[in-house]
């Protein structure tokens, strides 16, 4: 076939390898007939490093950076540590790699899906939120100076990732407009008030706004933003913001959405990108055949529309749309619901419930 996608699969810890298996099915399915997705098994993981002594082998490291897209479910378990203690999670590990500088975080609140808001007759939200993901208030991780009497970590903001982060925002912002997702718009999240290196962080971001005369460009302090996505979510398309302020966001957008079981996420840089769920391999689950499988299929929903757009091939873009529809259109029926939304159905009957809301 013409069109033909190497993808690495890390198929992960917990309930990972039960929500990747549907997602590889359905994509399958949208997949038939015009373009091929051949499937790289990539094993890592704390599973994995409790069996072998290794948490992101060599060759999966490789598989990974050949690929043409990543997808990764979730990685890690509370018991399995390295020796200091910390945990094993090898998606940081690809992040810093493979330079995944934009965490592309979705928003979305579409009609019947559980949301902690008062959200009034059919509105709904969408927006996204772009976290640098390669340093910030991230970059000593690790490494930070710890003595009897203070601690130290370091904020870093370069030029070298900035620029592309804040091109990747407005051109994602412009990519929306013409799908009609939203006004165009990209908001800066910072705290230029308080701190030199967020001056900085605005200044790069004013001179991108410069080169988009069709997109408007705003700033937000990162504080205020909390409030407003609590208090008007509607009013963001794009948002983009530093490392950790965005880890802190994303969770509170996931939140917004009514949970982890329906937040997706794109890990992109100027070559790779990895895509997978916000949540975790959620132990607690694990081997029930209950998990949620709705990130993960929205995730690979984003890894379509990625692909599409980068290969100019409009089927794609095409069948991340519907996929994402899909996903949709079961939440809103409401008849197919998984634990986390306060239903009774399995893993394998939402991807059924998928598969025929895109028929
Ligand atoms: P990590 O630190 O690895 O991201 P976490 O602390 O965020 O993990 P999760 O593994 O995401 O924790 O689980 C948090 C809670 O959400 C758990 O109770 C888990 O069962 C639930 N959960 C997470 N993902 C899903 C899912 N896909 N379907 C149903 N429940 C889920």
């Amino acid at each position: 076939m013409q069109n033909s996608f190497n993808i690495a699969v890390f198929q992960g810890d917990g309930i990972g390898p039960e929500i990747m298996a549907p997602t590889l099915t359905l994509l399958d399915h949208v997949a038939a007939g015009k373009y091929a997705l051949n499937y790289v098994d990539a094993p890592a993981g704390a599973a994995h490093y409790a069996r072998t002594g290794e948490s992101l082998p060599a060759a999966s490291m490789e598989a990974a950076r050949a690929a043409d897209a990543i997808l990764l479910s979730a990685m890690g378990l509370p018991d399995v540590r390295y020796p200091d203690g910390t945990e094993i999670s090898p998606q940081i590990d690809l992040r810093k790699a493979l330079t995944l500088f934009a965490g592309v975080r979705p928003v979305t609140i579409r009609p019947g899906q559980p949301t902690p808001l008062a959200l009034t007759g059919g509105q709904t939200v969408d927006f996204v939120l772009i976290r640098e993901s390669t340093e910030g208030l991230f970059h000593t991780q690790g490494r930070g100076e710890v003595t009897q009497d203070e601690a130290r970590e370091t904020l870093l903001i370069t030029r070298a990732i900035s620029e592309p982060l804040f091109k990747f925002a407005f051109d994602l912002a412009k990519a929306r407009k013409a799908a009609g997702r939203g006004p165009g718009k990209v908001t800066c999240v910072d705290k230029a008030n308080v701190f030199r290196a967020f001056a900085f962080f605005r200044e790069m971001f004013d001179a991108e706004a410069t080169k988009h005369p069709d997109i408007a460009a705003d700033h937000a302090y990162v504080d205020a933003t909390a409030l407003w996505m609590v208090e008007r979510p509607w009013s963001f398309d794009v948002m983009v913001t530093e490392n950790m302020f965005g880890d802190i966001l994303s969770d509170l957008g996931a939140g917004l959405m009514g949970g982890l079981g329906l937040a997706p996420s794109a890990d992109i840089g100027a070559d790779h990108a990895v895509f997978q769920p916000c949540h975790g391999s959620a132990p607690d689950i694990a081997g029930q055949g209950v998990a949620n499988p709705m990130a993960m299929i929205l995730s690979a929903a984003m890894m379509l529309e990625w692909l599409g757009g980068r290969h100019d091939i409009p089927a794609m873009i095409a069948d991340g749309d519907r996929l994402r529809a899909a996903v949709e259109a079961v939440i809103a029926a409401g008849h197919v619901a998984s634990r986390d939304l306060g239903g009774s159905a399995g893993t394998s009957e939402v991807a059924d419930a998928v598969r025929a809301a895109l028929a």
